[in-house]
């Protein structure tokens, strides 16, 4: 008996290799119809036993055929639930190798992220280092803008007083020139020189002098309109540009002036001096085909014109002599 089961555990095998073999799916009928394939073809000591059995051996044979089928159904159930476990754990170790794979890319993400981390921080520091040099260069170009504004100033302004100084002037009239030149427009020059200044300085001292300078020069910035330009030209000597406006106008403009200043009393810090000033002032207008020499000379001329009529007084180039 026990050669019996060998031999049918041949023939199982035999069955499944071929069916494996075969690619043929490990079905229980299918396989049945395979075993007694190699049953009938192969295994002659099997028929023998079962052609050598009774009608009794053939009960016993068919219990036997029985509980080899049952053997068979187990082990293709066995085989299929290898085949399907087998697939299970294919799929499993799909799902696996996806985790994995995942868990690669978790794993690459861990570290990419390291390095995204460590990049970061070392982003994070050079922007750190890029932010203090951009730091350091605002405070550096708004040290240098400073500076450069304060060379600008120096360059430009006259430091007693706060107006442009002569260097400006000229700058300036060179631009209004052109304009007058391309418009055709016109513009004001008018010179105001202090009368008598070197009797204050005398009187009351120099700083006493240079205080009426920086005052004079407030009232003048503050009383001329903001598009107009007062320069210091030297000394106690002013000059202002009136932009697109005529002598009548200028005249009537330092009119004005004169009539405000003779209402008004410079006094020291402490009150204790009161000095009232008068302004002499000459004035010329700019035309086309004018040029700035003679503009100037011409404000110059009225001016002396003024002090030479008694001063406190607003003569302009139409004053002078034809020859002029
Ligand atoms: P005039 O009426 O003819 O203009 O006489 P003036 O005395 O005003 O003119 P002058 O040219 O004789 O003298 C100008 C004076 O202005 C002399 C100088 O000491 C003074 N002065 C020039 N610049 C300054 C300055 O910056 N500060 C002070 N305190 N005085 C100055
Ligand atoms: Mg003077
Ligand atoms: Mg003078």
């Amino acid at each position: 008996m026990e050669q019996f089961y060998i031999s049918v555990a041949r023939i199982a095998k035999k069955t499944l290799n071929h069916m494996v073999a075969h690619h043929t799916p490990l079905l229980p009928d299918l396989y049945s119809k395979y075993f007694y394939v190699f049953l009938d073809e192969v295994d002659q000591e099997i028929k023998d036993m079962i052609d050598a059995k009774d009608n009794n051996g053939k009960r016993e044979l068919k219990q036997q055929q029985e509980c080899t089928m049952e053997i068979v159904e187990a082990v293709v159930e066995v085989i299929n639930g290898l085949d399907h476990s087998t697939k299970s754990h294919s799929q499993n170790l799909d799902k696996h190798q996806k985790k994995l794979k995942g868990m690669e890319k978790i794993v690459d993400l861990v570290t990419l992220r390291q390095l995204i981390s460590e990049e970061i921080g070392k982003v994070q520091e050079s922007n750190a280092s890029l932010q203090h040099k951009l730091t350091q260069a605002q405070q550096d170009v708004h040290k240098l803008q400073t500076q450069l504004a304060q060379i600008t100033d120096l360059a430009t302004i006259d430091e007693l007083t706060g107006l442009y100084n002569r260097r400006a002037l000229f700058s300036r009239l060179v631009e209004e020139h052109s304009r007058v030149e391309r418009y055709k427009e016109n513009f004001s020059l008018m010179i105001i020189d202090i009368d008598d200044f070197k009797n204050v300085n005398d009187t009351y001292g120099h700083q006493v002098g240079d205080a009426i300078l920086k005052n004079l020069a407030s009232f003048l910035k503050g009383n001329l309109r903001t598009s107009d330009f007062v320069s210091r030209f030297g000394g106690e000597e002013f000059i202002a540009i009136l932009p697109s406006t005529d002598m009548t106008k200028a005249k009537r403009v330092a009119e004005k002036l004169r009539h405000m200043l003779g209402k008004k009393v410079f006094e020291d810090k402490k009150g204790e001096v009161k000095i009232k000033i008068t302004v002499s002032v000459g004035i010329s207008q700019c035309t086309p085909g004018d040029n700035i020499d003679s503009l100037i000379k011409r404000a110059d001329d009225a001016l002396y014109l003024a002090k030479d009529n008694g001063k406190n007084a607003i003569f302009t180039e139409e004053d002078l002599p034809t020859s002029n």
